[in-house]
C-alpha cells in the first residue's frame, strides 16, 4: 500500500484532471479531494475497534465496484445540493479510483499481495509485478494495534513516504499546470470579449 501522503498527491492530480467544471481552487474542493484519495484505507477503522488493524484491509473498499458506488454517492449529494452531480459523481469517482492505481503500483510484503480490484467479479488480487511505491509498513495480520503503530511511524515508512513525494510531485505538477492553462484559456479578457 501508499502512505495517505502519497494517495493525497495522487488523488490532487486526478482531481486537477478531472475538475474541469469544479471550483478546484476552493478549500471545499481541497478536503473533498484528500478525504476521497483516502476514503478506500477506512477499512483500517473496524480492525482498529476490534484490535486488529489489518483484519479488514485491502478488501471490498478497494475495487473499482466501490469506486463507482463512491461517485453515485457523490453525485447524489451534489444534486442534493443543486451543483453539478455529473461532474462531482465522476470527479469523486476517478479521485477514488486514484487511490486503486498507488496500491496496485506499491510493493506489498502481506499476503493476499495487492487489492481486489474487480470485486465482487472476481476475488482475485492484483498488483504491478514492478512495484513503483515502497511498501508502507502497518503490522501484520493479529498484530496488536501498539505494534502496528510503531510499525507506522517508523524510519522505513517515513523514507517510502520521501520516495513517494520525488515520484509524484511531476506528475501533480503537471497536472495543475494543465489545470490553470484550462482556466486560463477559458478566461476572456475585456478586451478580447470586445473584439469577438
Ligand atoms: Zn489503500
Amino acid at each position: 500500500m501508499a502512505s495517505p501522503v502519497g494517495h493525497s498527491l495522487i488523488g490532487l492530480a486526478a482531481g486537477h484532471l478531472t475538475g474541469r467544471h469544479l471550483p478546484v481552487a476552493t478549500w471545499g474542493w481541497f478536503w473533498f479531494v484528500l478525504l476521497t484519495a483516502n476514503a478506500a484505507d477506512l477499512d483500517f477503522v473496524p480492525g482498529l475497534l476490534v484490535g486488529d488493524m489489518n483484519r479488514f484491509h485491502h478488501q471490498a473498499s478497494h475495487s473499482l465496484a466501490a469506486a463507482a458506488m463512491f461517485g453515485v454517492v457523490v453525485a447524489v449529494v451534489a444534486r442534493r445540493y443543486n451543483c453539478s452531480a455529473r461532474a462531482w459523481g465522476l470527479s469523486g469517482c476517478a479521485i477514488y479510483a486514484s487511490h486503486l492505481a498507488g496500491d496496485v503500483i506499491a510493493a506489498d510484503y502481506g499476503a493476499p499481495f495487492g487489492i481486489p480490484l474487480w470485486w465482487p467479479f472476481s476475488m482475485d488480487y492484483v498488483i504491478s509485478p514492478i512495484p513503483v511505491f515502497s511498501s508502507i509498513h502497518h503490522g501484520d495480520a493479529s498484530d496488536t494495534n501498539l505494534r502496528v503503530l510503531a510499525q507506522i511511524f517508523s524510519a522505513h515508512n517515513l523514507g517510502a513516504i520521501g520516495r513517494e513525494i520525488m515520484l509524484i510531485a511531476p506528475l501533480l505538477l503537471g497536472t495543475w499546470y494543465m489545470r490553470r492553462r484550462t482556466v486560463n484559456d477559458r478566461t476572456v479578457t475585456p478586451d478580447q470579449a470586445h473584439k469577438d
